[in-house]
């Protein structure tokens, strides 16, 4: 053995005087430092710490999530249901798996060889612009709290290519868990306008197709279980960075689309199939309303340009239905977090009570109507009009109430002001 007086921390470097204690291998060829062995002490209960977590994952039924999605998402019944299940499903398999490797790691591997490993269901929404895909899987991480990241399909390439490497998804993933690599395993991944990846069958083999049947590929590999490098700052990947790693086999990916031409694809082969067999389908010149949860199948979504391998990763469908003038009423309104819901808190802050006449209400959805972009008309056409008024506050030492009504937001009249004096008026007269 050494003598310990010259000796110092194999790990830090600490010579044996500068620390309390400094402890021998069993063999006297190594040191460890008091402060070393703290810190490592740390890192372990961290880990373990992480792991708690994970069994902990609270699971509400997928009525109570579907109840809780009630609260931000209105209509879209059949999604909120499907989505409801499948999420459920996905995390009650992760935690069935999770237990399983931790028997197997207490020696009942015997045991272990016997279960089944539950396969994830990731999930494709097919619905218009503006309908609530994104709100909908938003709500649903933060209901669940578990990270989420959302990405645009147009904006991504094959690695390599010019614009946004696949994996760069992964990394939104990561920095929205705090660089908690655990949680991200765990998070949802939502994959915008995956509809425009479809490939073309004219440019098939003669030009690499960056945007399109290459993405699908690349997304492929991590949508299917994989463990993923990620460049930490996002970007190109570099040779001298270090990389994150991540095990892509617990995250949930959710993919949507608007998919315009794939109702005829259905609609083409149901009548076909239905020539000659009598079947009970309905007829092709009254086109009956395609409901997605029931009637695609991966065929169709090959014709429409998604390669078989992409099509077999997303088991479950569903759709969602354009948003009609009642719906998008309710939407400026009912939610927790309504549009006019906001608007109320923003001016109570300067001192007034705002209140939206139904007339005003029905005229901007009349307008999100013929916007075509869903809901997300309606943002636009509020904050364009609710700016002005914004910019030019009435003077609350003398009014207490502004009333929006339609004239104000179709011709952009004065909206109506109410003086204080009228307000204490009002409540003495109640009074
Ligand atoms: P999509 O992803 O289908 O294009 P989004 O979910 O991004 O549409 O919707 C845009 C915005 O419109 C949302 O942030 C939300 O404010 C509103 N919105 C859309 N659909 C709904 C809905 N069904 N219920 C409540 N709000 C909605």
């Amino acid at each position: 053995m050494k003598e310990i007086e010259m000796c110092s921390c194999t790990f830090c470097g600490r010579p044996q005087k500068a620390a309390k204690k400094l402890i021998a291998s069993p063999n006297g060829e190594a040191f460890i430092c008091d402060d070393c062995i703290r810190i490592c002490r740390d890192i372990i209960k961290e880990e373990s710490q992480k792991v708690k977590v994970f069994k902990d994952l609270i699971l509400p039924s997928p009525k109570d999530i579907k109840k809780s999605l009630d609260n931000y998402v209105i209509g879209q019944e059949q999604a909120k249901k499907v989505l409801s299940v499948a999420v459920f499903n996905h995390y009650k398999r992760i935690n069935y798996n999770e237990h399983n490797k931790m028997h197997s790691k207490k020696g009942k591997d015997a045991e272990i060889k016997n279960l089944l490993e539950l396969e994830k269901s990731n999930v494709l929404m097919i619905g218009p612009t503006g309908s609530g895909k994104t709100l909908l899987v938003r709500t649903l991480a933060r209901i669940l709290d578990v990270p989420f990241a959302c990405a645009d399909a147009t904006t991504l390439t094959e690695a390599g290519y010019v614009g946004e490497d696949v994996e760069n998804v992964l990394l939104k993933l990561i920095q929205n868990a705090d660089y908690d690599i655990e949680k991200a395993q765990r998070g949802i991944i939502y994959i915008d306008e995956i509809d425009k990846l479809a490939r073309k069958s004219e440019n098939r083999s003669l030009t690499r197709d960056v945007g399109g049947e290459g993405v699908q590929q690349a997304l492929l590999k991590i949508i299917e279980s994989t463990i993923a490098s990620v460049p930490p700052q996002g970007g190109r990947k570099h040779p001298h960075q270090e990389m994150l790693q991540i095990d892509t086999t617990n995250i949930l990916f959710i993919c949507g689309g608007a998919f315009v031409g794939l109702e005829d694809i259905i609609h083409k082969r149901l009548t076909t199939s239905s020539i000659g067999f009598n079947a009970n389908i309905k007829n092709s010149t009254e086109k009956a309303k395609v409901d997605y949860s029931k009637d695609v199948q991966p065929d169709d979504l090959i014709k429409f340009g998604l390669i078989p391998e992409f099509v077999g990763r997303l088991p479950i469908i569903t759709g969602l239905d354009d948003l009609d003038n009642s719906a998008l009423e309710k939407i400026l309104v009912e939610p927790k977090n309504s549009l006019i819901k906001q608007y109320k808190q923003m001016f109570k802050i300067d001192g007034f009570d705002i209140d939206f006449e139904d007339e005003a209400i029905a005229y901007v959805a009349e307008k999100a109507i013929a916007l075509k972009t869903g809901a997300r008309g309606i943002r636009t056409i509020m904050e364009t009009k609710m700016l002005e008024l914004m910019f030019d506050l009435p003077d609350p030492k003398v009014y207490s109430k502004i009333i929006i009504t339609r004239d104000f937001i179709e011709k952009g009249s004065e909206p109506i002001l109410i003086r204080k004096e009228e307000i204490k008026e009002e409540k003495e007269e109640a009074v």
